[in-house]
């Protein structure tokens, strides 16, 4: 038998990633905060549109170098189409809904289901979803219509990034209060409740409803222990490098792991990421948590991320009947074997 350096382990599955922004390496600040990082996001994104294609080649490219097999990916457009129709990585494509303004509902989901309809020509409806963006950039009644939408077998969203989201949610304070004002909208998107933001729109989703909660920085056990009653099969996406480069500050990841969630990881865009690599997502945070193993949260980055991704009968796994790709890992080195 033949004697291997490090480890060897099943290509990894990145959860959530951005690929039609990757055009935008570097040019945003580190540790602004969410607030002023997706108001550069919204800006620049279009400063060098020829600079697209090449830009989501390369880091498709890049993501196969680092042994990633599998993306959960969002999209805004149908920028990253003409790449995935290659097929070199699985996708699921997470077509995400934006839409502030209550009265505008109908517009904004028919606006996205045309770029959904237009993946629809290149992919199975089973990797497609129509998904909200964050819960404080979707209106109730736009929340209603994904909701009801039959093709939303799996759902994916932005969750819990700052702090100012619960403190819109509790008292209608705070960094959204003067984000609506700017915005001069007709009517707030969503009313505070009282309660915490995941314990808001949790309740506009169907029970048991298959999702994927994305950084969750400051989310609570109590949290946890209302969507575990709610959706059973939820999955939670840990992206601690764009944590990092937005803010500074990574989720309380012992107390997930406490409260037994299942973890998954995400890379997040190369607009808040220095890389595409899962495995340096898993050295961030033995950085910040050393006394996580890998051992214990490579789990994370295969198995559970095919599971989220419902791709667990090809994926995730060294198991007789998948294809799930063999990567090797010495000292910090990657090499894809399969
Ligand atoms: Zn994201």
């Amino acid at each position: 038998m033949k004697k291997v350096n490090g480890l060897l382990s099943p290509g990894f599955i990145n959860c959530h990633c951005h690929l039609e922004l990757s055009h935008m390496k570097g040019m945003i600040e580190e540790h602004t905060g969410l607030l002023k990082f997706v108001n550069q996001v919204v800006r620049q994104r279009n400063t060098h549109p020829e600079q697209i294609p090449t830009a989501i080649e390369q880091a498709e490219a890049t993501m196969l170098k680092n042994g990633i097999v599998a993306v959960g990916d969002i999209c805004n457009t149908t920028d990253t189409l003409f790449q995935k129709a290659k097929r070199k990585l699985y996708y699921h494509n997470f077509i995400e809904v934006i839409g502030f303004e209550p009265a505008q509902a109908a517009e904004n989901f028919q606006t996205y289901k045309k770029v959904y309809d237009d993946y629809q020509q290149v992919f199975h409806p089973r990797q497609l979803s129509l998904t909200p963006h964050a819960p404080y950039s979707v209106s109730t009644p736009l929340w209603k219509l994904l909701s009801d939408f039959p093709g939303n077998h799996l759902l994916s969203i932005h969750n819990q990034e700052t702090a100012d989201e619960d403190e819109w949610f509790r008292s209608g304070a705070g960094g959204f209060k003067d984000l609506y004002e700017r915005l001069q909208l007709q009517q707030a998107p969503v009313m505070p409740s009282g309660k915490t933001s995941l314990q808001t729109y949790g309740a506009y989703l169907k029970r048991e409803q298959q999702l994927l909660f994305i950084h969750n920085v400051f989310t609570t056990a109590a949290d946890i222990q209302y969507a575990k009653s709610r959706f059973p099969a939820a999955f939670w996406c840990l992206c601690p490098n764009a944590n990092y480069y937005i803010s500074n500050l990574l989720p309380d990841i012992p107390m997930f792991i406490e409260q037994q969630a299942s973890l998954v990881l995400g890379t997040d865009s190369l607009a808040s990421n220095y890389d595409l690599n899962i495995w340096s997502e898993l050295l961030r945070i033995q950085k910040h948590f050393p006394q996580l193993t890998i051992d214990q949260m490579l789990p994370w980055a295969t198995i559970n991320g095919a599971r989220a991704l419902k791709i667990d009968h090809l994926y995730g796994s060294f198991e007789k009947g998948k294809k799930p790709g063999v990567v090797q890992v010495a000292g910090n080195e990657i090499t894809r074997i399969y």
